[in-house]
C-alpha cells in the first residue's frame, strides 16, 4: 500500500530514541533545549518552544497572542480542524475567510474580503492564522501589510512548511506553528513547535505547556507562602495563569533532533519526486492538473492534483475506490471548516466560493521522501487508466 504520506525513520534514529531511553530522563531533561535550540537554529527565529501536538503549538501562540472571550480571528476556511479549533479553546471566536480556489491558500483579496465581512457582524479581528497549505508559503509580506493596517497578529500555520527556508524567521508574523507527526517533514510521533522572536511571549508559552507552574523566587507572588527567614522553601511552586500539560517528552526530542538534521534531504526527495509527477502527469490535463506551486520555495508535504471528476464521468469516492483497489491511497486536504456541524451551528450558514471549488477538485496522492521512481510511475500510470489515457 502506498500511503499518501509517511514518515522516514532510518538506523541512527532509532539509536538516538534508544540512548534517550537509557538516560536519566524520559520527560522534560536537557534534550527538549537541545531540540528547540536547533529547531530554532533552523528556522531563523529567535526563540523555538517545542509541545507535544502542531495543535497544541497553535493553542499556545493563540495564548501568546493573548485571544480569550470577546476576541476573533481570522482563519482560512480550507485547512485541518486544528488551525481553527486552537482558536476556540481560547475562548475566541473565528471568522472563516475563503481562500483562492486553485491555490487553496488565504491572499491578499480573501484577507480583505474577510475583514470587511466580519466588520458587518461587527467583530473586530485582533489575529489571523495563514496556512501554508500543502507546502505553499502565503503571500506573508502582503498579508502582514493588511494586518498592520487593522492592527491584527498574524499567527503562521506552518504544519505544512517545516523546513521551508525562511519559514518560522516570523519576519512578517509574530509566531509560526509545526507539526512533527508522522505525515509532516518530519516525525516525532506526535509534536509541535511554535517559533517567535518575543522572548517574553516565549518564556510565557513555556509555562503555559507546563500547567502555568512557576518556581523561580523572583516570580513568586505570594511571598508568605514561598519564603521562609527570607528564602524561598525549597517545594514550593505557584500557578499565576492556568496551563496545560503541553510538553514534549525528552524521547521525542531525541528523535526530533536525529529527525531535523535529514530536513534538507527529505525535502529535496520530495521535490524530486513532485518534479516526476509533473513531468509525468502532464498529459492528463485539463481533467487532471497539479494544484499550482508558484515559484517561491515549497516545503512539498502533500502533492494535490486538481481533478473534473464530472469531465471524467465519475465521481471522487469512485476514483478514491479505485486507486484503493490499486493499493494507492489518496486523502482530500481539506473538507472546508466552516462546513463542520459544530461551526455551522455556532456561526451558521456561510458560503465560501473558493474553498468550494478548491474542495471540489482537490486530492492529495502519495508523496513521501522513501518512495522510489517506480513507486512514482506506477501512482502516474494508475491515474493516467482512471482519465481514459494510456502513459
Ligand atoms: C497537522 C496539522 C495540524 C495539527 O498538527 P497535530 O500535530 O496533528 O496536532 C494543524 N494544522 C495543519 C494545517 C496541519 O496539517
Amino acid at each position: 500500500m502506498l500511503p499518501y504520506g509517511r514518515q522516514t525513520i532510518e538506523d541512527d534514529d532509532l539509536a538516538a530514541v534508544a540512548a534517550a531511553l537509557r538516560s536519566d530522563f524520559l520527560t522534560t531533561g536537557p534534550l527538549v533545549e537541545e531540540f528547540e535550540k536547533q529547531f530554532a537554529a533552523a528556522s531563523g527565529a529567535a526563540h523555538a518552544v517545542a509541545c507535544n501536538s502542531g495543535t497544541a503549538a497553535l493553542h499556545l501562540a493563540a495564548m501568546g497572542s493573548r485571544l480569550g472571550p470577546g476576541d476573533t480571528a481570522i482563519v482560512p476556511t480550507l485547512t485541518f480542524l486544528a488551525s481553527a479549533n486552537a482558536i476556540r479553546m481560547t475562548g475566541a471566536e473565528v471568522f472563516f475567510a475563503d481562500v483562492d480556489p486553485d491555490s487553496g491558500l488565504l491572499t491578499e483579496a480573501t484577507f480583505e474580503e474577510a475583514i470587511a465581512a466580519a466588520e458587518k457582524y461587527r467583530r473586530a479581528i485582533k489575529a489571523a492564522v495563514p496556512v501554508h497549505l500543502n507546502g505553499r508559503i502565503c503571500d506573508m509580506r502582503s498579508l502582514a501589510n493588511i494586518a498592520k493596517k487593522h492592527g491584527i497578529a498574524l499567527t503562521e500555520d506552518a504544519c505544512h512548511a517545516l523546513g521551508v527556508p525562511s519559514v518560522g524567521a516570523n519576519e512578517y508574523s509574530d509566531f509560526a506553528c509545526f507539526s512533527t507527526h508522522p505525515v509532516k517533514a518530519i516525525a516525532t510521533g506526535e509534536g509541535g513547535v511554535v517559533t517567535t522572536n518575543d522572548k517574553a511571549a516565549a518564556q510565557r508559552m513555556r509555562k503555559l505547556r507546563s500547567h502555568g507552574m512557576v518556581h523561580a523566587a523572583e516570580e513568586l507572588q505570594q511571598r508568605d507562602e514561598g519564603f521562609e527567614n527570607g528564602e524561598k522553601r525549597p517545594w514550593y511552586y505557584e500557578m499565576p495563569e492556568i496551563g496545560w500539560n503541553y510538553r514534549m517528552p525528552d524521547i521525542l526530542c531525541a528523535l526530533g533532533i536525529s529527525q531535523l538534521k535529514k530536513v534538507d534531504r527529505f525535502i529535496k526527495r520530495r521535490e524530486e519526486i513532485a518534479r516526476l509527477y509533473d513531468r509525468l502527469l502532464a498529459p492528463l490535463a485539463p481533467a487532471l492538473k497539479p494544484a499550482p506551486r508558484g515559484n517561491d520555495p515549497h516545503g512539498l508535504h502533500l502533492y494535490a492534483v486538481l481533478i473534473d471528476f464530472e469531465q471524467l464521468g465519475t465521481t471522487r469516492s469512485k476514483f478514491m475506490n479505485a486507486l484503493r483497489a490499486a493499493n494507492i491511497g489518496t486523502q482530500v486536504h481539506y473538507f472546508p471548516v466552516h462546513r463542520q456541524p459544530y461551526y455551522r451551528d455556532r456561526y451558521g450558514e456561510r458560503t465560501l466560493p473558493g474553498a468550494d471549488a478548491y474542495y471540489s477538485r482537490c486530492l492529495s496522492i502519495p508523496l513521501y521522501p522513501s518512495m522510489t521512481d517506480e513507486d512514482v510511475s506506477f501512482v502516474a500510470s494508475t491515474l493516467s487508466k482512471l482519465c481514459g489515457k494510456e502513459i
